[in-house]
């Protein structure tokens, strides 16, 4: 059996802690590797790591810094494969799937290659007589990232390159079930000559957490996962005076107009639903049909959805693979079991769903739930899996008054041909992210990814402009200077040229 190591100091560094995590292939249930779990002393090994780093690597030209990210980005396109299998072996996203994730996280290497006009400050000349101001950012020192088992290797992108680009040094505590794509971005860092210490990987579990949140040396964080952790990350941290950003859960909603495109709104709720087994904060996990288009795109959605090929994330016939673990299927499997007791129609239940051959994957196969009451639990609570609730509303006031009564405010979308009633939608919905006519908007990297509510605790979205504030603070310099004497200034020996 493989073992996941931590990541310390530009090299690979065994646990002693003596306490480790399994790590299962969802498409075979089998335990394949086992991953250490940091103790608090790892962990302090690891920022001290990191802060003796941020030394140099914080003053480092900004020259230095690209350099080295033009190289990683070079060497992250080069391996984008390697990284999708690594993904797919422990998370068991479909290979399309995992390279859409890698390609997303290059984004915001891309972005962090160009942190030179990003850094650029302010100057007003002159405020007063023979007085400048100037406004410059600098970085924080040392920066954690704590991280979900949905996007491996993306959401990790979605902080370090940005903070190493601020001239941050970096500890960052992947998800235990899904370690190894961490680990391997980090060895690529190394080869593009990151500097050691400068990004560092602890395993682990609550307790490797639990200590980077209390580190005194550790001056932010930025945490993805589930709404209890990221509620939990953000008072504690701050309590401890880090500046936190913790991205929480979501449900995310598709209003569906009765002027629509129901074809395109079916294809859009079927990718947006189901793709990633449901796994995905910015799934869309309610579909909202507002007035009598209810029956019709009820039927096309579930047309679609039978059509959908559930296998091994590595055989290419497969669309989706299976769910991150055995207790989690079985979670997922209760709210559809629970659904009609509480008042749903189920038209499609994927529970008890295998595949031949891999009898002991943690398969499950689409569920789509129609005229959901909003109190039931299947609603109510984020899934994170294969099931697709759809309400009824008599009018759009209807329809966006039950998205804005949701405790999340992620993402939403809203289907329709009437740009009006679009409009209206993107100013009056309560979500961090929307989409017109676009089931998943999960902004480029150069725009901020955030929601709102009780999908995000703190002030900043992640990467973007927002990344960049985040991983920087701010200092404004006052100068004044003696007027020199034109005697002194003298004529320059090259002409001025
Ligand atoms: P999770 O909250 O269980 O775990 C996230 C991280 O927190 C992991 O590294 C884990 O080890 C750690 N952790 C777990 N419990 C902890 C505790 N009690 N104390 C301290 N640390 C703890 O989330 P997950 O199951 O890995 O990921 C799925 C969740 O993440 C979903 O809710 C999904 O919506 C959310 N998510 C949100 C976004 C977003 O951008 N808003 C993106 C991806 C995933």
């Amino acid at each position: 059996m493989k073992t996941v190591h931590h990541w310390i100091d530009g090299k690979a560094v065994e646990g002693t802690s003596g306490r480790f995590g399994e790590v299962t292939d969802p498409a075979t249930g089998a335990a394949t590797t086992r991953v250490a779990f940091a103790s608090a002393e790892e962990v302090d090994a690891a920022v001290a790591a990191a802060r003796a780093a941020f030394a140099t690597w914080g003053s480092s030209s900004l020259a230095a810094r690209t350099a080295v990210l033009f190289r990683y980005r070079a060497l992250l396109d080069a391996h984008r494969d390697e990284l999708a299998r690594l993904i797919t072996a422990e998370h068991g996203k479909v290979h399309a799937d995992a390279l859409g994730e890698v390609a997303r996280g290059l984004e915001i290497v891309e972005l962090a290659c160009g942190i030179t006009t990003q850094l650029k400050g302010e100057l007003s000349t002159e405020v007063s007589s023979r007085v400048d101001v100037a406004a410059i950012r600098q970085p924080l020192g040392v920066v954690v990232g704590i991280t979900p088992f949905n996007f491996p290797a993306m959401v990790p992108m979605w902080m370090f390159p940005l903070a190493v680009a601020c001239g941050n040094t970096f500890v960052l505590k992947p998800s235990e079930k899904d370690p190894s794509p961490a680990v391997r971005l980090a060895e690529l860092a190394a080869e593009a000559g990151l500097p050691q210490g400068v990004l560092n990987v602890v395993n682990g579990d609550r307790t490797a957490v639990d200590r980077l949140l209390e580190h005194p040396d550790v001056a932010a964080v930025s945490f993805v996962g589930s709404t209890p952790v990221a509620r939990h990350i953000h008072t504690t941290a701050s309590a401890h005076g880090k500046r936190v950003q913790a991205l929480g859960g979501a449900k995310n909603h598709m209003l569906v107009l009765p002027d629509a495109d129901l074809d395109a709104a079916a294809d859009a709720a079927v990718s947006a639903a189901y793709g990633s087994a449901g796994e995905r904060c910015m799934a869309i996990s309610a579909v909202v049909a507002v007035g009598d288009t209810g029956d019709e795109l009820v039927a096309r959605i579930r047309e679609r959805a039978e059509r959908v090929r559930i296998g091994p994330g590595d055989d290419p016939a497969s669309e989706m693979g299976p769910l991150i673990t055995r207790a989690h299927r079985d979670k997922v499997a209760s709210y559809v079991r629970g659904a009609a007791a509480q008042g749903a129609e189920v038209v499609l239940d994927g529970t008890g769903f295998t595949v031949a051959g891999y009898e002991n994957g943690h398969w499950i196969g689409l569920s789509l739930l129609d005229k959901v009451p909003p109190g039931a639990d299947a609603y109510r609570d984020e899934i994170f899996g294969p099931v697709l609730c759809v309400l009824r509303a008599a009018t759009y006031e209807e329809g966006v008054a039950l998205i804005n009564a949701s405790p999340w405010g992620n993402g939403s979308a809203v289907f329709t041909r009437d740009g009006g009633a679009a409009r209206r939608f993107q100013l009056e919905v309560q979500t961090g992210m929307v989409g017109v006519n676009v089931p998943i908007p999960v902004p480029v990297g150069y725009h901020s990814f955030g929601g709102w509510k009780d999908s995000l605790f703190g002030d900043h979205h992640i990467y973007g402009r927002d990344g960049v504030r985040f991983y920087t603070r701010g200092k404004v310099v006052t100068t004044r200077w003696p007027e020199a004497p034109v005697s002194a200034t003298g004529a320059a020996p090259d002409g001025g040229v």
